[in-house]
């Protein structure tokens, strides 16, 4: 699965918590890259004059027409992004990257725990999951 650089349209945009947002991305150009559940992608902002970016689990599940990012606002640039991402910008993305997935460790009764921002890959996983084998 390659990873690639593109443009992305933020099409929706969704408070989850005081500090939690959730913003819904379109390719700017046309298809979204396939992706599994877990993968991240990188969101590159610039600050002040200076490009910065960081990585992002995919919170939406691979079978979704479009990519969601669900980021808590603690330091620099998830503070930017909730100052100033709104629907219809735009934003530079790499990716999907990772091995953190369950393609990679098929089982039967998968067990996911997580903390905090950490649940971002496994809402993805478990979304994923269920799409596939409704009865896990
Ligand atoms: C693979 C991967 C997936 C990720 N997925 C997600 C995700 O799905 N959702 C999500 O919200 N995040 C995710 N992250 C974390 C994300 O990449 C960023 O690290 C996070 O958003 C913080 O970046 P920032 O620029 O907002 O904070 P930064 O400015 O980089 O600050 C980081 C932390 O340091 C603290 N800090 C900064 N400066 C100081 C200082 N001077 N003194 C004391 N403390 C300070 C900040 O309060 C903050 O807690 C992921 C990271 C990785 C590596």
């Amino acid at each position: 699965m390659s990873s690639t650089s593109l443009t992305l349209t933020c099409i929706a945009r969704r408070a989850d918590t005081h500090d939690v947002t959730s913003w819904q991305f379109a390719s700017l150009t046309g298809d979204l890259p396939a992706v599994l559940a877990g993968q991240c992608i990188t969101l590159h902002t610039e600050i002040d004059g200076k490009l910065q970016c960081r990585a992002y689990t995919l919170s939406s599940s691979p079978q979704d027409a479009c990519w969601q990012v669900t980021i808590k606002d603690v330091g620099l640039v998830s503070h930017h992004l909730h100052q100033s991402l709104q629907v219809g910008g735009e934003i530079r993305a790499d990716g999907p990257f990772g091995d953190f997935h369950l393609t990679a460790l098929p089982c039967e009764r998968p067990l996911l725990l997580s903390a905090g921002s950490g649940i971002t890959p496994m809402w993805a996983m478990l979304r994923d999951e269920l799409a596939r084998r409704p009865e896990a």
